[in-house]
C-alpha cells in the first residue's frame, strides 16, 4: 500500500491499460508520482503495461470501475480515462460505454471526494457532435444526436462532464475536464477501427485504404506525447472548466490517406465505402484556452508523429 508523502503524489489512472492511460502513466511516473492503474481490459491491453513489471512505484488493480472502485491507499490525483473510445469499440460495447461514462464517472468522483483527491476527466471532442461551429471552442454546446449509434459515447461523456461539474460545485471536489481531440501514436490497437491504425495497417499490407464517404470530412490529429503534456499541465492548473487539447492542423480524410500512401511507400490505393451514421463532417480544436491557461501548444509535427507511428506498426506487424 502507498502512503501519502509530500514529494511523491499517489495517483489513480482508470483505463490505465489503454492507449492514453498507459502513456499518461509513463509521464506521471517520470514526474515522480506513484501510480495505481485500474482496468477491466474490455479494450485495454496488458502489453501496454508490461514494461512496468517490477516497478515499485506502480501497482495494478483489475476492477470494473462501473461497478465499484476499491483503493485502500491514500490518493492525491485521479485521472478517469476508462472508456471504450473508438467508434467500433463503442458500437460493440454500447451499454458498458454508457455505464462507464455514467456510473464509472460517479464512482471515480466518489473516490475523489472520499480521498480529497484532484479529479481529471478524460472527455472528448465528441461532446460537440457533428459541429455547426468551426473550429470548436469550449463554449460551443454541440450538435449531438442522442439516439444515434454514437450517442452512447457522446451522451455518456456529456453526462460525465455534468457530473464532474456537479461534484465540483456541490462537493467542492477539485476537478478538471479535458476535451480530447483525435490523438494517435504508438500503442494504438491495429484493429481499433480508427482511421490512423486502419490506414497505416492497410498501407503496410498493401491493401486498399478504406475511406468512408467521399473522404471530404476533416479531422485534426494530435501526437500522443503532446496530448499527454497538455493533460499533465491541466492537472497542475487551477482551471475547472473544460479545455480542448488537440492539434489544430486540419486535413480531409482523403488527404490523410494520401499522406499515408506517400510516407509508407505502399502500392495501396484509396477505396471508398459508405459513411458511418452521424460521422462528424468537420473537426478542429480551437486551442486558445489551452494556450492562455496552460501555456500549451503541440510541438510534434504531423510528419514526425506519423513517422514514429508507422515505425511502431511496422514492428507490430513483424511480430504477428
Ligand atoms: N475513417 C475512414 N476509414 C476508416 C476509419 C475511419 O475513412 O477505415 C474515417 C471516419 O469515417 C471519420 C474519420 O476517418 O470520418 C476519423 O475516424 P476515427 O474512427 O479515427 O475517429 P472519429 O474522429 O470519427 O472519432
Amino acid at each position: 500500500m502507498f502512503a501519502r508523502s509530500a514529494n511523491s503524489p499517489i495517483t489513480v489512472v482508470t483505463g490505465g491499460a489503454g492507449f492514453l492511460g498507459s502513456h499518461l502513466t509513463d509521464r506521471l511516473l517520470s514526474e515522480g508520482h506513484r501510480v495505481i492503474g485500474i482496468d477491466n481490459f474490455i479494450t485495454g491491453n496488458p502489453d501496454n503495461l508490461s514494461h512496468l513489471v517490477g516497478n515499485d512505484n506502480y501497482r495494478f488493480l483489475k476492477q470494473d470501475v462501473s461497478n465499484f472502485i476499491f483503493v485502500p491507499d491514500d490518493v492525491d490525483y485521479i485521472f478517469h480515462f476508462a472508456s471504450p473510445a473508438s467508434p467500433i469499440d463503442y458500437l460493440e460495447h454500447p451499454i458498458p460505454t454508457l455505464k462507464v461514462g455514467a456510473m464509472g464517472t460517479h464512482n471515480a468522483l466518489g473516490l475523489a471526494k472520499a480521498k480529497k483527491a484532484t479529479f481529471l476527466l478524460a472527455s472528448t471532442s465528441e461532446c460537440y457532435g457533428d459541429p455547426l461551429v468551426h473550429p470548436q471552442k469550449e463554449d460551443y454546446w454541440g450538435n449531438v444526436n442522442p439516439i444515434g449509434p454514437r450517442g452512447v459515447y457522446d451522451e455518456a461523456k456529456r453526462f460525465a462532464e455534468a457530473m464532474t461539474m456537479a461534484y465540483h460545485r456541490f462537493h467542492k471536489v477539485d476537478t478538471k475536464i479535458v476535451r480530447i481531440f483525435n490523438t494517435y501514436g504508438p500503442r494504438m490497437r491495429l484493429r481499433d477501427g480508427r482511421v490512423v491504425p486502419a490506414f497505416i495497417g492497410q498501407a503496410l499490407k498493401n491493401e486498399p485504404l478504406t475511406v468512408f464517404g467521399d473522404g471530404s470530412q476533416t479531422r485534426s490529429f494530435c501526437y500522443v506525447s503532446d496530448l499527454i503534456d497538455g493533460i499533465f499541465r491541466l492537472s497542475q492548473s487551477q482551471f475547472h472548466e473544460p479545455v480542448n487539447i488537440g492539434n489544430p492542423r486540419e486535413m480531409t480524410i482523403r488527404e490523410f490517406g494520401e499522406h499515408i500512401i506517400r510516407y509508407t511507400g505502399t502500392s495501396s490505393k484509396l477505396e471508398f465505402h459508405p459513411l458511418p451514421v452521424d460521422d462528424p463532417k468537420v473537426r478542429q480544436p480551437d486551442i486558445s484556452r489551452a494556450k492562455s491557461v496552460l501555456g500549451w501548444e503541440p510541438k510534434v509535427s504531423f510528419e514526425e508523429g506519423i513517422g514514429r507511428t508507422i515505425e511502431f506498426f511496422k514492428s507490430r506487424l513483424c511480430n504477428v
